[in-house]
């Protein structure tokens, strides 16, 4: 395929970027690759496995004549780097993120961006428990949506490049505005976490229920909840401060029915249990029917993903 850009430059080298980097080696779309990352650490493993051509102790020379440069970094980070990046973008770059919230993105970032370049704000619903640098892989963003919050008057000629650089990668495009992302990934991504986290520290504190147990029975459910709770900290504690609002509205919303079906298990109320579960049934068919799991027992999970 035609190379979409010359230069992409990531900030931040972890699972993300390094998904995106060895999807767009392998689909050829784009002809030099720069990275940034915290750590030496990092940065040394980033160039050993070839992500990327060049790594760079700062975010100022890794941006250096980048048409495209993306935030790859938890979002709490990111303020600090656009202010650092800002003078050293080129004029008519692309600058985009990958961050799981996107009101407080485009408030951290946008603010300090120059006039003279496009800011497309992006998020890949695609990811794994896991991080850094060895865990991305090429077909990460295979079949995924890839949301895209572009401002109101955003430069068509960007905003086309950045979707087919998406589309080259394997990833279903969509746009959406920003504060309406906030709320359906708070729904369908940031509570179902929280709630994960919970209930594994739940499990944690149940002294009754020893650690064994927790661990040999835990096929039934548990198991799914123990692989999200085990995502990186750093990321859903930000992801958290900065979807306030949404995440609250939403569990509040789960407690009130939480509620409701605890009185139902109370009062011994089958139908109502039963119908409540028929039509979240036909949610998880209306998943499949979609592509976005498959009907394996493992949820599908047998694999990376
Ligand atoms: P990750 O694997 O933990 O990698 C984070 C990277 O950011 C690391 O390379 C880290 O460098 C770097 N970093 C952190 N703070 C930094 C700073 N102040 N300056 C420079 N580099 C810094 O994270 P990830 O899973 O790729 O997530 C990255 C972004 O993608 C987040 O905003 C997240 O919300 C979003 N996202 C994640 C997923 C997912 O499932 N994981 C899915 C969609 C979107 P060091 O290793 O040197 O510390």
């Amino acid at each position: 395929m035609k190379p979409i850009y010359e230069k992409v430059a990531f900030l931040g080298l972890g699972l993300i970027a390094s998904s995106m980097a060895l999807a767009l080696r392998e689909a050829g779309l784009v002809r030099q690759m720069a990275g940034h990352a915290r750590t030496l650490k990092t940065r040394d493993t980033a160039l050993a496995l070839g992500l990327v051509d060049s790594v760079h102790e700062t975010a100022a020379a890794a941006v250096k004549d980048a048409d495209l440069v993306v935030f790859c970094v938890p979002v709490g980070a990111m303020e600090a780097l656009a202010i650092e990046i800002a003078p050293h973008l080129k004029a008519g770059a692309t600058v985009s993120d990958v961050g799981s919230v996107k009101g407080a993105v485009i408030a951290a970032i946008g603010p300090h961006l120059p006039q003279n370049v496009h800011f497309i704000p992006a998020h890949p619903l695609a990811g794994t428990e896991h991080s850094g640098p060895e865990a991305g892989f090429a077909s990460l963003f295979q079949n995924r949506w890839c949301l895209l919050t572009p401002p109101a008057g955003t430069d068509a000629d960007a905003l086309a490049r950045l979707t087919a650089l998406w589309e080259g990668i394997g990833a279903n495009v969509d746009r959406m505005e920003a504060a309406h992302h906030d709320l359906v990934l708070a729904v369908t991504s940031h509570a179902p976490h929280l709630i994960a986290f919970t209930m594994v520290g739940v499990a944690d504190d149940l002294k009754r229920v020893t650690e064994s147990e927790v661990i040999n029975y835990s096929a039934a459910g548990f198991r799914d909840f123990t692989r999200i709770a085990a995502s990186d900290p750093t990321m859903w504690r930000d992801v958290f401060l900065n979807n306030r609002d949404a995440t609250l509205e939403i569990l509040g919303r789960f407690t009130e029915e939480l509620f409701d079906l605890q009185r139902a298990i109370r009062r011994g109320d089958g139908q109502q249990l039963f119908d409540y579960f028929t039509r979240t049934r036909a949610i998880r068919r209306g998943i499949i029917e979609a592509g976005q799991d498959t009907e394996a027992p493992d949820f599908g999970r047998s694999g990376k993903d």
